[in-house]
């Protein structure tokens, strides 16, 4: 499903097409692609929030799928490995960010499904080092991890650096559900904010402490009672609902790529008492070892829907939409 121009997703801006089948380079693995999910990062990158960078792009960067090839300066990865693909590609492995172990931050890094091609597809490559090995669970269940997943897993270390306390996540999508659930399994307490009841039902199922039904006029006051918060949506507003809930000393990550305009913030009462806002932006390799190891001891659990390939302009328009409760996945297996 490839998409030559951005454009509003009710316009089917995705074509499917038949493309010959990519070959992989010297560090490159080819991988028949199972299962890819659903990120709203691909609906930025369709509708042209995040700036068109090539002529035309295959989307979808949460990929399971098995090594069909290898490169010749391939390591440890082999033929008929079940392995995934994850948004964050290639690092330049030399800048300040890249040899200080930020490489979220590289200015040169390179994205699965925007950069270069993603998972929308029948094959997909991957880079060395840059691609992980899954277990031989239900493809379908594994495709969430590897992107909300993983950026869900490194903005609660954003807002929680310490063991124990009380977060609340705000946007309650295909990350959340999956932060959420490792959040409580390691202990914290946990509360889930949305606007949609069927999310604070699948919330309260995988094991929220709380959990609040919020209206357009935001949250309702009272008194603070968070130590970390994340907020999800790409709604600036949002960022002011979490901010009003977070106890003095609290920090607030976003994990967002993209976000509307954030209100102005009442220095005051949002923000004195040495409350932290911060940006995550993608995630290191060393996140993604982590959370993949922690997701398959902890057996966290995936809610997915699954539609196939060919509908990947539906598929967005529901995530667009807010339909979707939990994560959204292609079978890449039918055509
Ligand atoms: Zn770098
Ligand atoms: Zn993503």
């Amino acid at each position: 499903m490839v998409l030559h121009g951005t454009a509003d997703v009710t316009t089917r801006p995705l074509s499917r097409e038949d493309a010959p089948t990519p070959e992989p380079g010297e560090h490159e693995v080819l991988v028949r692609v199972e299962r890819c999910g659903v990120c709203r990062t691909d609906l930025h990158v369709v509708e042209g929030d995040l700036p068109s960078v090539r002529p035309s792009v295959i989307p979808g960067h949460e990929i399971v799928g098995r090594i069909v090839g290898v490169g010749g300066e391939v390591g440890s990865l082999s033929v008929g490995q079940r392995v995934g693909i994850p948004w964050l590609r290639w690092t330049c492995r030399r800048c300040e960010y890249c040899v200080s172990g930020r490489e979220n931050l590289c200015e040169k890094k390179r994205f699965t499904g925007y950069t270069e091609n993603g998972g929308y597809a029948e094959y997909a490559t991957g880079e060395d080092g840059y691609v992980f090995p899954l277990p031989d669970w239900d493809a379908a269940s594994l495709a969430p991890l590897l992107c909300a997943g993983i950026i869900g897993y490194r903005a609660l270390k954003l807002a929680l650096p310490r063991p124990g306390g009380r977060i609340g996540f705000f946007g309650f999508g295909g990350s959340a559900h999956l932060a959420l659930q490792l959040a409580a399994k390691l202990g914290y307490e946990t509360v889930a904010y949305s606007r949609n009841p069927a999310h604070l039902e699948l919330a309260e199922r995988l094991g929220a402490t709380a959990s609040i039904l919020t209206g357009s006029k935001g949250t309702a006051a009272r008194p603070p009672s968070l130590d970390g918060a994340v907020v999800f949506a790409p709604a600036g507003a949002s960022v002011l609902d979490a901010l009003s809930e977070l106890k003095k000393g609290g920090r607030l990550s976003i994990a967002s790529i993209h976000m509307s305009p954030i209100p102005v913030i009442d220095y005051d009462r949002l923000l004195f008492g040495e409350r932290t806002i911060v940006g995550v932006e993608s995630n290191t390799r060393e996140d993604a070892r982590e959370f993949l190891d922690l997701a398959t001891r902890l057996r966290l659990e995936s809610a997915v829907s699954v539609r196939p390939l060919g509908e990947a302009n539906e598929a967005l328009g529901a995530l667009k939409a807010g339909e979707v409760v939990g994560a959204l996945v292609l079978d890449c297996s039918v055509g």
